[in-house]
């Protein structure tokens, strides 16, 4: 767990001035610690029901296919605006400044399928909260979100009702 914390990047003043970047792509670089980070989030839902893999833009769709393709399920994608061709359902969501949206195939989840929701970092939760609105809206039953890192000073699973694994 140590080494996989190790190999992902800080990166300083990243997007802007004052922010220190969790940078994952070293780690996604590096075959046997993808592997084991792949493992290690897909052993804790190994016997249970996963009927779909929520993936969040854009790095959260590598380890939410990853990940489904590990438990057996289909991967769902939530994308910025205006990038998915059919009917969508949109959620927005406040950020530090000013609000950000994503949206959804409306048909992407069926009633009562059982979710897994994936990203790469937890940061102030607001991402995934909204990820999850939109998956109960559709009626989807949420087993839990899943993150490669996580920047707990900024306590974003106080946002997530139970608390997400990671
Ligand atoms: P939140 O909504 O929790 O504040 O931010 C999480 C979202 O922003 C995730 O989709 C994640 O990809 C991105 N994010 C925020 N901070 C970082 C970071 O330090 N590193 C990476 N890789 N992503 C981040």
């Amino acid at each position: 767990m140590e080494e996989l914390k190790n190999i992902i990047r800080d990166v300083p003043d990243f997007p802007k001035k004052g922010i220190v970047f969790k940078d994952i792509t070293t780690l996604l670089a590096d075959a046997k610690s993808f592997q084991r980070m792949v493992d290690l989030l897909a052993h804790r839902y190994v016997g249970e029901r996963i009927d779909k893999v929520v993936g969040v833009e854009a790095r959260g769709f590598i380890i939410g296919a990853a990940l489904a393709y590990k438990l057996g399920a289909g991967v769902v994608l939530v994308r910025k605006p205006g990038k998915l061709p059919s009917e969508t359902f949109s959620k927005s969501y406040e950020l530090e400044y000013g609000t950000d949206t994503l949206e959804i195939h409306r048909d992407a989840i069926k009633p009562g399928e059982k979710i897994l929701i994936a990203d790469d970092v937890l940061a102030t939760g607001g991402t995934m909260a909204a990820v999850v609105d939109m998956v109960k809206t559709l009626g989807g039953e949420i087993v839990d979100c899943c993150f490669m890192a996580e920047l707990d000073f900024l306590q974003g699973r106080s946002r997530l009702r139970g608390g997400p694994s990671l």
